[in-house]
């Protein structure tokens, strides 16, 4: 963020009045512009013993697998957004959506809520943003070819409970380290 998007002045990073942190601010209107962690809502679509998994078509992470997810729409309530991904990304309907595991991704401010589904028919294909979209059994699960961390997490949670899914939330987390150069 470069201007002020209220009074078109260049903005300062740095100390404000009565607040711990430091803030991109205006030092001629004096707005604050406060930037917040993002929600990422998403969904595991399940028919039987396989959950269905895209295969990504875009940056970053081109070629590699995920659940279908992206960034909350102003507007939509969470269970609305993973549906509206799940529609986006796999051309599929899911119902019956419960909440099954939040992430964080402190440094980058992400927040992943994922959740339970009922893929309801067979009737699924890839989306704008998919190469490919597949339904795979636990032992099929590309494990070296998921594309980010929460996925990963989310995936294994699943499979590890999936005798009794609904049982708890899951929280995990996720910091960069130079050792784990792959997740961010
Ligand atoms: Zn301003």
């Amino acid at each position: 963020m470069n201007f002020c998007s209220h009074c078109g002045h260049k903005i300062t990073f740095g100390e404000v009045p009565d607040d711990e942190h430091q803030r991109h601010h205006c030092e001629d209107c004096g707005k604050i512009h406060y930037q917040n962690p993002r929600i990422i809502v998403g969904a595991i679509p399940r028919m039987d013993d396989k959950i269905l998994l895209c295969k990504r078509a875009i940056k970053p992470r081109y070629g590699l697998w995920t659940l279908p997810g992206g960034f909350m729409e102003i507007g939509e309530k969470v269970e609305e957004g993973a549906a509206r991904e799940t529609r986006e990304e796999a051309n599929a309907t899911i119902e019956n959506l419960r909440l099954f595991s939040i992430y964080s991704l402190p440094e980058i401010g992400q927040v992943y809520m994922m959740f339970l589904a009922d893929l309801m028919n067979m009737s699924f294909s890839a989306g704008r943003e998919s190469l490919e979209v597949k339904l795979f059994r636990e032992e099929e699960i590309p494990w070296n070819e998921i594309a980010f961390s929460a996925i990963h997490f989310t995936l294994k949670k699943y499979f590890e409970n999936r005798s009794n899914p609904d049982a708890e939330i899951h929280t995990g987390f996720h910091i960069k380290s130079p050792d784990d150069p792959k997740y961010g």
